[in-house]
């Protein structure tokens, strides 16, 4: 008998109306069954919001120091479970345990950050311009938030749009990606055992195009938060354009690495080999491009070239792995499309280029660390996201080369310049087009007090973390209290 999960709804387990189940499935090991999961529908999503709608009329009252009390007993929650969940995500997505400890580790550190919050909030007061007149800006709840999220970060990605959610005061429906759901279960049993109100939080389990979309369009959600694909995040965009409701998107990368003539390569190397193939290249600030200057590529690609094939792949429960699978079949069959792409515009494969698939990875979404060479920009491997351990080396003559091919995607979530000349440090600073910035590091290693997200086609403006992601999850109410006893006319009176 496989473990059967279901939603929750209004502070209950529930099985879908449907009745019906789908698989959850090790991406190491398709064998290893892990439970089966509701099939949801409309039917559900319009519990789970109405639901929320009225528990929103209960927790927009509730102190905001108080409601960040209960974001700390979830913290310690999560803190104390960070080794059962990291195993569980491992199982369930496949990246390695030193991956899984650090994605329930963001989630920690946003309970506690936002936590914090409850006592602060601020809002701003300011002298009116007419005589016995109080002016001031507070920030007030939205209301049901439906919150969409990617299966690449299971942990880190919920809790980054939820607990912000909750301590302004909204109430929320999460529906988690279909890859997995059952990290979403175990942060659901958290919240439950932290004494999270019935309602407040909802989970809706299920396929995008069904449950998602029934979310999004659902009247009485008032904000869509949705991390994922550029292409779902564009048909998302367009119903919430249509009903007029908020839509913070975070979508895609291509993100490149630049490593100047007068880089550190030792440091450049690690940094490029974390990059493009930590979390099997699956990141959205995964380093795709490597952008390296013509007098050091030589040496560069040898020492990467030398390291990269050293990997070792395999089930990331194994702490020994470096490496574990896809996400699943129809992501290996994508990055499968995209070495006979790269192939035909005229990359030169330097390695990888195949699944892997070498003894108990035989049952696995298995794929080697690939670098394509000879890349040029309007090339597909360099514009497109694979979302996969594929990375494409560009060769460029001056800074001035670098950054105009950096910038040359229609992405602009992370990036990255190795040099040890402060100028070009800044200069790179100053034009990069990219909400993330590294000197001297990865495109990849966001901490969550700062702001997230990214340019151009990878959102819409929005930034989530940091002080931030308080803008996207609240309103500004400006407010005027007039305490002289007549009537008074601004920009008239005292003109
Ligand atoms: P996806 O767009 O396929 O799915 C994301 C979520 O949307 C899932 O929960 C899915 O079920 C749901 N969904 C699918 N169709 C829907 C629809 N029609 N209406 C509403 N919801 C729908 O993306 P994915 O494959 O799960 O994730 C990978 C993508 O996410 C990559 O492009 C990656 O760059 C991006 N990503 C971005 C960030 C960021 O912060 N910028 C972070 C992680 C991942």
């Amino acid at each position: 008998m496989s473990d059967l999960f279901k939603n929750y709804i209004d502070g209950k387990w529930v099985a879908a109306k449907s009745g019906n189940t789908f698989e959850n499935r090790s991406p190491a090991n398709r064998n290893d069954l892990i439970g089966l999961f509701p099939v949801s529908g409309s039917g559900d999503v319009d519990a789970a919001v109405t639901a929320a709608k009225t528990a929103f009329a209960k927790w927009r009252l509730v102190p905001a120091p108080k409601r960040g009390e209960l974001l700390y007993r979830v913290g310690d929650l999560l803190r104390s479970r960070k080794e059962e969940i990291a195993r569980i995500m491992t199982r369930e997505m496949g990246k390695v345990l030193k991956e899984t400890r650090g994605d329930v580790q963001e989630g920690i550190d946003t309970a506690f950050y936002v936590a914090g919050e409850g006592r602060r909030l601020f809002g701003a007061t300011t002298p009116s311009e007419l005589p016995d007149k109080f002016a001031m800006s507070v920030r007030a709840p939205v209301g049901v938030c439906a919150l969409i999220t990617p299966w690449n970060f299971p942990m880190a990605i919920p809790t980054w749009k939820m607990f912000p959610a909750l301590v302004c005061g909204n109430t929320v429906v999460l529906k988690p990606a279909e890859d997995t759901p059952h990290t979403a279960v175990k942060l659901f049993e958290i919240l439950e055992q932290a004494g999270v109100p019935p309602g407040v939080v909802n989970l809706v389990q299920g396929r995008g195009e069904e449950v998602g979309a029934a979310l999004v369009r659902h009247q009485d959600v008032q904000l869509v938060s949705f991390t994922g694909s550029a292409a779902v995040g564009r048909e998302v965009a367009a119903v919430g354009g249509q009903q007029l409701k908020r839509v913070s998107l975070e979508l895609g990368g291509k993100n490149a690495q630049i490593v100047m003539e007068d880089a550190d390569l030792g440091l450049a190397v690690e940094g490029a080999l974390w990059g493009a193939f930590g979390t099997t290249g699956q990141r959205c600030t995964a380093t795709s491009r490597l952008i390296l200057h013509r007098d050091i590529k030589k040496e560069f690609i040898e020492r990467l070239v030398a390291r990269a094939e050293k990997i070792k792949i395999g089930d990331g429960l194994d702490e020994s792995v470096e490496m574990g699978p896809l996400i699943n079949q129809s992501a290996r069959e994508k990055v499968q499309r995209y070495m006979d792409i790269g192939g035909q515009e005229g990359a030169r494969l330097l390695i990888g280029g195949s699944v892997y698939d070498m003894g108990p990875c035989a049952n696995g979404y298995f794929f080697q660390p690939t670098i394509f060479d000879r890349v040029s920009p309007a090339m597909r491997v360099a514009r497109e996201e694979i979302f996969g351990p594929v990375l494409s080396v560009l060769e460029v003559q001056s800074f001035a080369e670098a950054i105009t091919v950096l910038n040359g995607t229609p992405y602009g979530l992370s990036s990255s310049i190795y040099t040890a000349d402060v100028g070009r440090a800044f200069r790179a600073m100053r034009d990069i087009e990219a909400g993330i910035i590294y000197v001297n590091g990865p495109t990849i290693g966001a901490e969550v007090h700062l702001p997230f997200g990214g340019v151009k086609d990878t959102g819409n403006g929005h930034r989530e973390a940091g002080t931030t992601v308080y803008d996207i999850f609240s309103e500004w109410k400006s407010i005027y209290v007039d305490y002289s006893g007549k009537l008074q006319k601004a920009q008239i009176d005292n003109a």
